[in-house]
């Protein structure tokens, strides 16, 4: 049995802390505020089998300027976070040339085909299998020219074995008679879930955690003491430090500036979204619905409809911009005509995003007791359960059960010299 720290208490660090738990360690969680509210609490609640095509898009940079100049279109640039972001949008963008787009999806798509599995199984383990709705979702376009916009995202990800139907607007309503009927078009994905509550999950696991013996302690941490290559312990902003055999660093968007103390390069940067919930809403809903044109979508939770999404380059200290919050819940009145949005409350998340969309998950060759499980993306809920069996191999020494070399912490340093598929 090892004593192993865990850092951040998001949905990835509390799913590890579980699967370590199993293999009978020791496990402390470190999180200086409440379990769950960091990027995790913002996100619309699906298990995205599937979502798997990058962000990353051809001619992006040449769109920088429009997304500089809308503070609330769907995709946006905070302008005084531009210069600073640079670097790593410019990595972002040249993931975008077909053959990386192509390598990442195959990689993405190993780890999310997994998910469901995995996630069911954790679930199942902690007693509450009812977390998850297992229901395809639905994609709605206005017309022929809006659907287009999908059809590349569409073939790739049906390459790679996706199940996604394409249906007209008439039939999206026979599913879900609440929506707008004048949607041309629409797309059931087959392979996608959704979960009743993202907070309420996370409530969950932590519960079974603490049940189980787990300690969770309220503290950020700011260091830590090294021998070599092993690190001794993680130190808090309090200067306590923390003994530890393993270290796991699940600090979403945090993750950037520890593995900094250590000595190693992980662009994480974070990509804000906007979720509003909206306990009243007067609409019954069976299906998650995505308008892609908005960049948002519409889940119903067991006690409120969740309207999320939307993407925003910020600073990792930049503050949110509510204002896209409530433009957000004004475009979902496209969708649900007949929305009550009396009494909503609104959440922002950063989601931890790496340039080339894969997450993080692996030891770095340079630290002999670290893994990182960071970098999710617009993934993290999805891949949570995932990861954390892979974290407990990985410590375990057992072999994984998917590949994780593409995930691998290194592959953003020269010095390593590290290239999955060529990817950088
Ligand atoms: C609008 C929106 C919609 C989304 N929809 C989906 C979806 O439908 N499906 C999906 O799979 N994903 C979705 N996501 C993405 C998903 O929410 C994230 O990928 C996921 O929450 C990341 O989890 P995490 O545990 O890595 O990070 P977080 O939830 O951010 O947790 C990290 C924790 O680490 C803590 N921390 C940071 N620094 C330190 C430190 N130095 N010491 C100690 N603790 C620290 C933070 O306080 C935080 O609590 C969405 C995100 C957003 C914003």
């Amino acid at each position: 049995m090892k004593h192993i720290a865990v850092i951040g208490g998001g949905i990835v660090g509390i799913s590890c802390a579980l699967a370590l738990q199993s293999d009978r360690h020791e496990v402390t969680v470190l999180e200086p505020g409440p379990i769950g509210e960091g990027a995790s609490w913002a996100s619309c609640g699906c298990l995205a089998v599937g979502e798997i095509v990058p962000l990353s898009q051809p001619k992006m940079l040449m769109q920088v300027p429009g997304w500089l100049m809308d503070p609330e279109a769907p995709l946006a640039v905070r302008p005084t976070s531009f210069l600073g972001l640079l670097p790593w949008f410019t990595r972002f963008t040249l993931n975008s040339f077909p053959h990386k787009m192509r390598a990442i999806a195959a990689d993405l798509a190993t780890l999310t085909f997994q998910a469901t599995d995995d996630f069911k199984a954790l679930a199942a383990d902690i007693g509450h299998p009812e977390v998850l709705v297992e229901r395809p979702i639905l994609k709605v376009f206005d017309d022929d020219k809006d659907k287009a916009t999908m059809g590349a995202a569409f073939d790739l990800a049906r390459e790679m074995g996706c199940t996604i139907d394409e249906v007209s607007g008439q039939e999206a309503k026979n599913m879900e008679p609440a929506i707008a009927g004048d949607f041309q078009h629409a797309a059931i994905l087959r392979d996608w879930s959704y979960v009743t509550d993202p907070v309420q999950l996370v409530k969950r696991l932590t519960e079974a955690f603490l049940a189980r013996g787990g300690t969770v302690k309220s503290a950020a941490v700011a260091d830590f003491s090294r021998d070599g290559s092993v690190v001794r312990s993680v130190r808090s902003t309090d200067g306590e430090d923390i003994f530890a055999d393993e270290i796991v660093i699940a600090a979403g968007t945090g993750s950037k500036m520890l593995a900094r103390k250590l000595g190693i390069r992980l662009p994480v940067e974070g990509l804000a979204g906007y979720s509003t919930l909206l306990p009243e809403s007067g609409v019954d809903l069976k299906h998650t619905v995505f308008y892609p044109k908005g960049g948002f979508g519409i889940t119903p939770y067991q006690d409120a409809l969740a309207v999320a999404g939307t993407a925003e380059f910020m600073n990792l200290d930049a503050k949110p911009n509510w204002r896209r919050a409530e433009v957000l819940v004004n475009h979902a009145r496209r969708v649900l005509p007949g929305l009550n949005t009396t009494n909503s409350e609104r959440r922002m998340g950063r989601r931890p995003f790496t340039p080339d969309t894969r997450p993080v998950i692996g030891r770095s060759a340079r630290l002999a007791n670290v893994m990182f499980a960071t970098g999710h993306g617009q993934l993290g809920l999805t891949l949570s359960a995932t990861t954390g069996r892979l974290v407990a191999a990985e410590i375990a020494g057992r072999a994984p059960h998917v590949a994780i070399e593409a995930f691998h912490p290194d592959r953003f340093s020269r010095r390593q010299n590290y290239s999955p598929h060529g990817a950088h």
